[in-house]
């Protein structure tokens, strides 16, 4: 029987990272992943020549040098810029929030008119902000959290404003300048050719298991790998034994359109109650395509149940707690590494994931001259 040193569960970004290190300095590894393809939530599929992002839409940015040059090893980027859109019951807005956002609200065309808007409707919020309506609020005021934040955020997580952590919409940002870009990152763009090529490469040469849950039949994996990366849902794990962790699953509705062109946007946001969907991705316009046909996808935001994917890692305090308790159990085992999404029930983006993999196996290595 071939014997692995390491045994990897998942095959999304963290697990192939990991495998690939672990490769380049002679280990052994064997990816075990349960569903029929590799790369987790990353995973691009080509429809009509249009490289559709399965499970949502994904654009790396990072402001690290380093993280972004990790990653151009294994892909080219083309220049895409994330510069999304409201549509508030028929009116369309920019985001992030900037002065073109505040120019459609108010028809102020000045920072300062603008600025002095927003402090006026901020004094309604006299404290620290407690939860996420008090922090959108303080941050730009009743109107914008009225038109572009309560609405999409209700419908996103399923809870009201005022029961949501703060620290959700503190990672968008506010601008007093005319600047579409959603992120502030020094660098940004789309892998040309789609995501899961960037995930093969990483795998090359790796054994690769498909179709394979290894919570099935762990204790035969357990005999062949003399370590296991273990990168699903922490709770799963553990046999839910302090009961599941709340997450926010996504339903995709995807159509294939016989138009060149559907919204001229990559990412449209509704941003009102009544429409049921959060948002419309037409995945071509991230790799500015010209092919005859388009590809959308409806964003359905849902309460995860099991036999659902779990997407979003819900914070709140409550599920905090109980996710520590399950962490206490997973840093008691000597032979197992958790890490990624899941495992660690954070909101990570691609570019913290490759951070925390990176650390991992350095770690491992320190560990191994100790
Ligand atoms: P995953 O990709 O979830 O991989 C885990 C893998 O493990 C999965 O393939 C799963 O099937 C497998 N697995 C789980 N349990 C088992 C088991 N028991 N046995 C075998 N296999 C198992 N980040 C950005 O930087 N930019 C974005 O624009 C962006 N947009 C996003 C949009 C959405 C809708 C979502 C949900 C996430 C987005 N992200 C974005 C975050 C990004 O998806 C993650 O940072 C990244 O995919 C996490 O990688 P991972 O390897 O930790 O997890
Ligand atoms: N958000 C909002 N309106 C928008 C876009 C985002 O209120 O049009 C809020 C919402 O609470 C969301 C959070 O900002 O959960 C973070 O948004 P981001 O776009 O970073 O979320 P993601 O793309 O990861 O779903």
């Amino acid at each position: 029987m071939t014997m692995y040193d390491y045994i990897i569960v998942g095959s999304g970004l963290y697990g192939a990272i990991f495998a690939y290190e672990m490769k380049k300095i002679g280990k052994k590894c064997l990816v075990l992943e349960k569903r029929g393809h590799i790369a987790g939530n990353i995973y691009t599929e080509e429809v009509e020549g249009i490289n559709v992002h399965k499970y949502g839409a994904h654009i790396f940015h990072t402001s690290v040098k380093e993280t972004w040059e990790y990653i151009s090893q294994f892909a080219e980027f083309n220049s895409f810029i994330n510069s999304p859109l409201a549509n508030y019951q028929g009116t369309l807005y920019n985001l992030p929030f900037n002065m073109n956002t505040f120019y459609k609200m108010w028809g102020k065309a000045t920072p300062a008119e603008v600025d002095a808007i927003i402090s006026e409707q901020r004094k309604e919020i006299k404290d620290e902000p407690k939860n996420l309506e008090e922090q959108a609020i303080s941050l730009v005021g009743r109107d914008v959290y009225e038109r572009l934040i309560k609405g999409y955020t209700q419908k996103q997580w399923g809870r009201p404003c005022d029961e949501l952590p703060a620290f959700i919409i503190r990672r968008l940002p506010v601008r007093y300048t005319y600047d579409n870009n959603y992120f502030s990152d020094r660098y940004q763009g789309i892998p040309i050719g789609g995501y899961t090529k960037i995930i093969s490469k990483m795998l090359d040469g790796i054994d690769v298991k498909l179709g394979t849950d290894y919570l099935d039949n762990r204790e035969k994996w357990n005999q062949i790998g003399r370590k296991i990366v273990y990168t699903g849902a922490i709770d799963a794990y553990f046999d839910y034994c302090y009961g599941p962790l709340a997450y926010r699953s996504v339903r995709f509705e995807t159509e294939i359109l016989n138009i060149p062109n559907y919204q001229g946007n990559a990412v449209i946001n509704y941003t009102d109650e009544i429409v049921p969907y959060t948002r419309i991705i037409e995945h071509k316009h991230f790799e500015f395509g010209t092919q005859p046909s388009t590809v959308i996808s409806r964003e359905y935001s849902e309460e995860w149940q099991p036999g659902m994917e779990p997407y979003y890692p819900v914070n709140d305090a409550k599920n905090d707690e109980i996710y520590k308790k399950y962490k206490a159990l997973a840093d008691a085992l000597p032979d197992t590494i958790f890490g990624g999404r899941l495992a660690d029930y954070k909101y990570y983006d691609m570019d913290k994931i490759i951070e925390l993999a990176l650390k991992h196996v350095n770690e491992e290595q320190v560990r191994k001259l100790e």
